[in-house]
């Protein structure tokens, strides 16, 4: 339905600014149309507008929550929707521009008056520590559209009005609003000026010659209130932003002065001056003609001057919005929407070698929290500075998160090195010196792919993977980051509910004295059934349980299995034999890891001596107090302790000595070669040592008969290896014993 099909049951008479007094066929109320996801936004604009009354009518609300939605309405309502208050950021990144293209040309619906808006905020700094990219704050949203509202709304619906007068009388109606919708489609202020040259011009047929001049102040960055040409056409083109008085010409200089002083139209016989007034913007266009105007263009001038004005205020609401959709709101600099807009199109910036970083401020919280919020801001700017000043335009930059910021650039640039260098020296806030420390994920980016928040998501798995790095604080993506990422996320979940099913195994492994190769023990090892009769090797899961903490209930069950398993070993009239246990170290860190182990051992009536506990180098070295008190405790309750693996980690040996410890398993690389070597050399240094300690020395991994030979040579105890006997479940190793015998 149309404006003009609507049914003709009321007149208006339109008095408003005399530029017209023709009889208007509208409805009872305006529609406006409300196309935004935000129910709230919905909300709001109803309640900022719900007293409204222009021209004694009041608003019809209209509610649209997408795109899509919005143009099922924009169809059933036609040209009867005065105003349409659309949001940008809906569906995807630019629903909103998608909309506005739909009407204006898809339907060449040109009557609708169009308003843009946007949801997408900056943080407000309450919520800063939040670590969440996307927060809408209504508050700043409303805010924007709240004060300009009214304004906006009153003066489209006069728009409105007079474009639906025109378009029941005039047939320059149609070439008005191409003009003015062309003008829309205009972002910058200087394209949009030149456009409004020439279209005037061309309303009136002239020849494109003519320049609209407004005041610095009120519109470009300068402070001076010259006039200067904001946009031209024809010969007065190569003056755009230049003072008017380099024009040469007294007679435009003068008039347009006029102009802007009466604040009024002049037309004379060979140029007229229009006169565009705006929320605060003033301006002048000045158009040579070679007849005086007639009425009927003056008055085309007339809507068109005013429609165009409402067209200025979205090119300056379009750069509002767009800051406030992509700027950050602290630092000036793109926001994570940009970042990501920037990564979608990384060719624009001719970056070869392109490499992302997410820089993360490492205890950031500790300074918001300690030294105060402002502080907090000032770092955050500090650093923005520091990136903007060290780094050239050549590299991009961006906040992404509350205290993470973003780099695209060349990697000769964005690396380790440069970023790190870039934090080498403190920032001074306030009466501050704040020392920064970051992590950083890096992500190179190939021709190929380039979507942007794939991009982002890489990069940020490489900052995830940066902040467990314990020797560096910086992390490439690899693409089997993600894939390994994944797996590794499925198994932990298969472990968890496979252990709740009780399907895990405890296998053991005969361990026998080297000279008699009677068993004096075993090894009890871990087996998860993988469904297809094998096992996946514990190798492969211990750390995935270590990781998502799982092992300490694992562990837990490991030690109980193995204690009923020494009851039932007792009762068998094996009541001699040990058992080892190996202790990861999330174990440790239970802080009821020492009282598990005596209840499994209290439980199950065991000896404790016969348990003994198996602790990898690495494990003591991670936390050694920590160790080292729950060892000494359980060593008091009678429980053995063995270093396992020994000599492939680092330990310190002022650790080691202070440990309650009973064996040394001599690991397997060093067993494996016995010709003289390297190896048999470091062999032959740990027997010696772990017998100068007074620890027995239990050879590991031993296969051949040769193996074995070797290490008794150097004076080895015990030993554990295929040679002798291989892991086994516990029927298996009772009927090995049984053998034995
Ligand atoms: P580990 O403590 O060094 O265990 C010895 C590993 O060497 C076992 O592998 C065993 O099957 C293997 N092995 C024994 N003799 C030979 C031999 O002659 N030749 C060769 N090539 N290998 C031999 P497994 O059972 O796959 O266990 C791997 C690792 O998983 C263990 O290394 C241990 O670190 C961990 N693990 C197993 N069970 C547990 C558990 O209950 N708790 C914890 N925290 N870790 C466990
Ligand atoms: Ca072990
Ligand atoms: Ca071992």
């Amino acid at each position: 339905m149309s404006a003009m099909d609507y049914d003709n049951d009321e007149l208006i008479f339109l008095e408003d600014d005399g530029s017209t007094d023709e009889h208007v066929v509208l409805g009872k109320d305006w529609n406006v149309l409300i196309v935004d996801d935000d129910e709230e936004i919905h909300t709001v604009t109803r309640l900022a507008l719900a007293d409204l009354v222009v021209n004694d009518r009041k608003l019809n609300f209209i509610h649209a929550y997408s795109a899509k939605q919005a143009k099922e309405l924009l169809h059933e309502y036609g040209s009867t929707i005065a105003i349409i208050l659309l949001d940008v950021v809906m569906e995807t990144d630019d629903a909103g521009f998608e909309v506005v293209k739909y009407i204006r040309e898809d339907m060449n619906l040109l009557e609708p008056r169009i308003i843009l808006r946007t949801g997408q905020p900056g943080y407000a700094p309450e919520e800063q520590v939040i670590k969440l990219y996307d927060i809408n704050d209504y508050k700043t949203k409303t805010e924007l559209t709240r004060a300009k509202l009214l304004t906006t709304i009153i003066s489209s619906l006069r728009s409105y009005q007079q474009i639906v007068t025109i378009s029941q009388n005039r047939t320059g109606l149609e070439k008005i609003i191409a003009s003015s919708a062309n003008l829309f489609e205009e972002h910058s202020v200087k394209a949009f000026c030149e456009g409004v040259v020439t279209q005037i011009s061309s309303l009136i047929g002239l020849d494109s010659e003519g320049l609209l001049c407004a005041r610095a102040g009120s519109l470009i960055d300068r402070e001076d209130e010259d006039v200067y040409v904001l946009g031209a056409a024809g010969e007065y083109a190569k003056f755009i932003n230049k003072p008017i008085q380099e024009l040469n010409s007294a007679e435009i200089a003068e008039n347009i002065a006029r102009c802007l002083r009466l604040k009024k139209h002049i037309f004379e016989h060979n140029f007229s001056v229009l006169f565009i007034s705006r929320a605060g913007f003033e301006a002048a266009v000045f158009v040579r003609q070679t007849h005086e105007i007639n009425e009927l263009d003056k008055h085309l001038l007339e809507v068109f001057l005013s429609s165009i004005s409402v067209g200025y205020e979205n090119v300056n609401l379009f750069h509002e919005l767009r800051n406030a959709a992509f700027r950050d709101w602290l630092t000036r600099l793109p926001n994570r929407n940009e970042f990501i807009n920037m990564l979608d199109k990384p060719h624009i910036f001719a970056c070869e070698d392109c490499c992302v970083a997410l820089i993360d401020v490492n205890h950031f919280s500790d300074i918001n929290d300690g030294l105060g919020q402002e502080v907090g801001n000032d770092l955050l700017r500090a650093i923005s500075d520091r990136f903007l000043s060290s780094f050239d335009d050549s590299v991009k930059k961006g906040r992404i998160g509350a205290d993470v910021f973003g780099l695209i650039g060349p990697e000769a640039v964005v690396n380790p090195e440069s970023i790190n260098e870039l934090f080498s020296s403190t920032f001074v806030v306030e009466d501050h010196t704040l020392p920064v420390n970051v992590t950083i994920g890096f992500c190179r980016l190939d021709k190929k792919r380039n979507i942007g928040i794939e991009i982002l998501k890489r990069t940020n798995i490489a900052l995830n993977r940066a902040k467990k790095n314990l020797t560096d604080n910086y992390e490439f993506y690899a693409k089997d980051i993600e894939d390994q990422t994944t797996w590794r996320l499925d198994m932990i979940r298969r472990l968890r509910s496979d252990f709740a099913a009780r399907k895990l195994e405890l296998w053991f492994q005969p361990q026998v004295d080297l000279l008699n190769e009677q068993v004096v023990g075993m090894e009890a090892l871990l087996r998860w059934p993988d469904g297809n009769g094998g096992f996946i090797s514990p190798a492969v899961f211990v750390p995935l349980a270590e990781y998502s903490g799982l092992i300490v209930d694992i562990g837990e069950w490991v030690l109980e299995e193995a204690c009923s398993r020494l009851q039932k070993l007792k009762e068998l009239g094996y009541g001699h034999l040990r058992v080892a246990v190996n202790i990861s170290i999330p174990q440790f860190r239970d802080r009821l890891f020492v009282e598990k182990v005596k209840l499994a051992l209290s439980t199950a009536e065991c000896d404790p001596s016969l348990l003994e506990l198996e602790i990898t180098e690495s494990v003591v070295m991670d936390e050694p107090q920590i160790v080292i008190d729950a060892l000494r405790a359980l060593k008091e309750h009678g429980v053995q302790i063995a270093i396992d693996d020994f000599g492939t980690g680092f330990s310190s040996m002022s650790y080691l000595q202070q440990l309650p410890l009973d064996r040394l398993k001599v690991d397997r690389s060093f067993v494996k070669d016995v010709k003289p070597g390297a190896s048999a050399v470091l062999a032959e240094t740990i027997v010696t040592l772990g017998n100068k300690l007074g620890l027995l020395t239990i050879a590991e991994g031993v296969e051949k008969r040769e193996q074995a030979s070797y290490m008794i040579k150097l004076g080895c105890d015990e030993a554990q290896g295929f040679l002798y006997a291989k892991p086994m479940p516990f029927a298996e190793l009772l009927a090995f014993l049984e053998s034995q015998k």
